[in-house]
């Protein structure tokens, strides 16, 4: 057993932190919190000083094969698989250091993250325990075609997909639903997939017990993925060709299923580099569409879409929090949440990550300041625990 003092906690729920606490850590779990008070006789113990703990980041969607460069595509079309797979491991590094302990790739090429998911498994210290969904499946030439997850038009390839990443091992199924900004020829508010298709692959996937989540940004395409019962729903933006309007009836559908929306909008500042000035152009009612979301009851996930250019490298999330309060006027407590207990959740993992209590993963991350009061205080990073083991 081991202890891990700090100034002050946030548990990855409560508004009010737990000041002065002692994390009691076996066998890489959690087994108790204290606050104060006398500690077990014997117990070996690591004190932090005056920083804020809290539980390790989840990101919910990540790409560890894109470089974060200003064209990740061309570099990975001329990449072999052991040269993706030495950027793989380098921001799986980057991340675990910035305090991400646990990672949603939603798209890799020719199921390379699996073999990352066996490495991080073995070595906690060399990245976050990995959730991995294999090549995203895609249209012919739909969003991301080039990673490799294109299939032939109708629900019986969607079906035939599905089960073929099922064999593979994946832990999610990833679906493009509408195209995105980052593919040429690819028009992010229009659907690539109908309904029939969009339900076949959440069946499938169900039939697997295999979660699913799908890439949508258009509101039909969203509208597919919710009357399909999809389980997450990645961007969310109700894209219109040079704008977005969130369609109140869809909102009120995804309130009532529950279903997350992974909000991508973590950004490292980076000088001299902005947004792309079409998404700057569209930004007002880009938040507009977030919190009707969030009015509605719909839980938000704070997560970075990393690797797709220079402003998302892998360790960007710790910047997410800040743009969520700044952008969308929430609490600081809220946007905590989104990128711990509400993410841990939304991937399935509420039962183990997100949080710091007794029973839970000892994934820890101590950063100076009070995040709770000024979220930008994430990425003041002082120590990293991944299953009990320190990392940072
Ligand atoms: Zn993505």
């Amino acid at each position: 057993m081991l202890a891990v003092r700090a100034g002050r906690l946030f548990d990855g729920v409560s508004e009010q932190p737990v000041e002065k606490p002692a994390v009691l850590i076996e066998n890489g779990r959690i087994v108790a919190v204290q606050s104060g008070g006398e500690l077990p006789a014997g117990v070996p113990v690591t004190d932090l000083g005056a920083v804020t703990l809290l539980p390790g980041l989840v990101d919910t969607h990540v790409h560890f094969v894109f470089d974060a460069t200003a064209d990740p595509v061309s570099g990975l079309a001329t990449a072999g698989d052991e040269q993706v797979l030495s950027t793989m491991r380098a921001n799986a590094r980057l991340a675990l250091a910035s305090g991400v302990t646990t990672a949603r790739d939603l798209g890799d090429r020719g199921y390379l993250s699996l073999r990352l998911r066996a490495e991080l498994a073995a070595d906690p210290a060399a990245g976050p325990m990995l959730l991995v969904a294999g090549p995203p499946i895609t249209t012919g030439r739909g969003h991301c075609w080039f990673l490799g997850g294109g299939v032939e038009p109708g629900p019986d390839a969607v079906r035939a997909a599905v089960r073929e990443h099922a064999e593979h091992g994946v832990d999610v199924i990833k679906v493009m639903g509408t195209g995105g900004e980052l593919t040429e020829g690819s028009a992010s508010h229009v659907s690539q997939f109908g309904a029939a298709e969009m339900r076949a692959a959440a069946d499938e996937a169900h039939r697997c017990h295999l979660p699913v989540t799908v890439h949508a940004h258009g509101g039909a395409g969203i509208a597919d993925a919710v009357a399909a019962g999809v389980d997450m729903i990645e961007h969310g933006t109700f894209m219109t060709a040079e704008g977005a309007e969130a369609d109140p009836a869809v909102v009120r559908a995804i309130a009532a299923a529950g279903i997350p929306i992974g909000a991508t909008v973590a950004l490292k500042p980076v000088p001299g580099v902005s947004r792309p000035p079409r998404i700057e152009k569209m930004l007002p009612l880009l938040i507009t569409v977030f919190l009707e979301l969030r009015a509605a009851g719909v839980p938000l996930v704070c997560s970075s879409d990393a690797g797709i250019g220079p402003l998302k490298p892998a360790d960007v999330l710790g910047y997410g929090p800040a743009m969520m309060v700044g952008l969308l006027g929430i609490p600081p407590v809220e946007a905590l949440r989104s990128v711990t207990s509400v993410a841990a959740r939304a991937c399935g993992l509420g039962d183990r990550k997100g949080r710091v209590a007794a029973g839970y993963d000892a994934d820890l991350l101590a950063v100076a300041g009070d995040p709770l009061t000024d979220p930008g205080a994430l990425t003041a990073v002082a120590a990293v625990y991944r299953a009990g083991i320190r990392v940072r």
